[in-house]
């Protein structure tokens, strides 16, 4: 019998997962909120899919409920579902069981963490890709699992968000990372502890756990799991890790050549973006990879083909000494600290949606690279509150976006303004704002092309001045 499937939420992952739904034969109704939102999938409806606005109760006879992410539990038509004892479930999820009912299931390597999940995603596909595997980066990233299963690609590189986690209950992929475990999202989690619980999902069938060393909650969350696991540490390795020594990425895991020292995998200059984070990043893709027997050659050529993301401790203007750093995607204090941490002398713009989480920390952690301090958006005065008390001798500046115009790009070229009046040689501006940016801009992207706009305004002011 044709099974009766409601998608809930019309973006990107729900209309894939219409789309691969309809494909099969089922029957498909798509509701969203937001009228417009599902307007954009009118094309489906003559394919079959029912398209209704605003549901709060699941269709009668609804088999199955493939919802956004996004959503949470108690959304009123998730609770309904619940209710009635119909299975809610993700595109992530979704995508696991169209894969395993195919005749030749692909490889699954799955990485999640609060901060560098993207990055180490696309380290991990061009490591793969360098080993000659027909492998896509996918998920939480741009191509939606669904769609990367259906297109038969051999290896997925799949990013997962923990939401995405929370939705997915039988996957099991070959090997599994938890980068890292930061305040994030606890408006939708509740607590730290229900956001980590979410995260270590990603463990719960994996073959080899691969962990980072260096991060107390990944190491907490792999405890005890899995007959194979490997360990990743920017430290020189022991016996079971995966690290650095020397200037080189070795490893002296049982995946390892063989050789009493280890496998030398790369050199750290191979590593790019630079950063600490981004050696992390590089030893977890890294260790993925050698959990499917990618040999050396392949990471150190993948490692150093890699194209990194946009927004992500991106260089977009050097003059007189000062290097303009974009890292809008910076969206929470943890990776805050890990893109200011790449400069010793820094004129810090920060700002925006903080979603709950403390500045505290970052702020006392990184006052002594602190040159000064620009602030927009929203939550500025949580930021000035946390700098007045932790770092007091830093000056302070703060763009009113009423003032600054009301536009996000108009604050934004006030507060590089302001960071280029403090800048000296050797300092970096750097964007890093530690906070969402809906308050000002459509997205991260939307905010970093703003900073770029306003270097090329501010710099080639200056320079006419000079
Ligand atoms: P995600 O997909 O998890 O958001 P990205 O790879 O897009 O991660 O990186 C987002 C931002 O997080 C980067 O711009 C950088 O500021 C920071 N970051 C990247 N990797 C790490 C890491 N391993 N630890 C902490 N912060 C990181």
């Amino acid at each position: 019998m044709r099974r009766r499937v409601l998608v809930a939420g019309a973006g990107v992952s729900g209309r894939s997962a219409a789309e691969a739904l309809l494909a099969e034969g089922a029957v498909v109704t798509v509701t969203d909120a937001s009228a417009d939102r599902l307007a954009t999938l009118e094309p489906l409806r003559s394919r079959g899919a029912e398209l209704v606005a605003g549901l709060t109760e699941p269709p009668h006879g609804t088999d199955l409920v493939v919802t956004s992410p996004g959503w949470r539990p108690d959304a009123p038509l998730l609770a309904a579902a619940a209710q009635d004892g119909i299975e809610v479930i993700g595109e992530i999820e979704l995508a696991w069981r169209f894969d395993r009912d195919s005749p030749e299931p692909a490889t699954w390597l799955a990485v999640t963490g609060t901060n560098g999940k993207t990055t180490t995603v696309g380290m991990l596909e061009s490591i793969l890709r360098s080993a000659g595997l027909d492998a896509v980066a996918c998920g939480n990233v741009g191509l939606p699992a669904i769609d990367a299963v259906r297109a038969g690609h051999r290896v997925l590189a799949v990013e997962l968000s923990s939401f995405q986690l929370h939705w997915s209950n039988t996957l099991a992929p070959h090997a599994a990372v938890v980068l890292n475990l930061a305040d994030d999202h606890l408006d939708w989690h509740g607590s730290l502890a229900a956001y980590g619980a979410a995260k270590g999902r990603i463990y719960d069938r994996a073959a080899v756990v691969v962990f980072n060393a260096d991060d107390a909650w990944s190491t907490h969350l792999a405890n005890a799991r899995g007959d194979h696991r490997i360990a990743c540490t920017t430290a020189p390795p022991e016996s079971g890790q995966i690290g650095i020594a020397d200037g080189r990425l070795l490893d002296r895991t049982d995946c390892s050549d063989g050789t009493d020292d280890g496998a030398v995998l790369a050199s750290l200059a191979d590593v790019h973006p630079p950063g600490p984070h981004n050696v992390t990043n590089a030893l977890a893709a890294t260790a993925l990879a050698r959990a499917l027997g990618v040999r050396a050659e392949a990471v150190a050529r993948g490692l150093h083909a890699f194209e990194p993301g946009a927004h992500r401790s991106v260089v977009v203007a050097e003059s007189a000494g000062v290097v303009y750093v974009d890292d809008s995607k910076a969206t929470n204090p943890h990776a805050a600290a890990a893109a200011l941490g790449a400069h010793p002398r820094v004129v810090w713009i920060a700002g925006g949606l903080l979603k709950g989480a403390d500045v505290d920390a970052l702020v006392s952690a990184q006052v002594d690279r602190l040159d000064a301090a620009v602030l927009i958006g929203q939550d500025r005065d949580r930021f000035a509150a946390a700098l007045a008390r932790h770092a007091p001798e830093v000056p302070v500046r703060e763009v009113d976006p009423g003032e600054a115009g009301a536009t996000g790009e108009a604050a934004m070229v006030s507060a590089v303004g302001l960071a280029a009046e403090f800048a000296r040689p050797g300092t970096a501006v750097v964007l890093a704002p530690a906070a969402a940016s809906m308050d000002m801009f459509t997205d991260y992207a939307h905010r970093g092309r703003a900073f770029a706009d306003a270097v090329r305004t501010v710099v080639v002011r200056d320079q006419v001045a000079e």
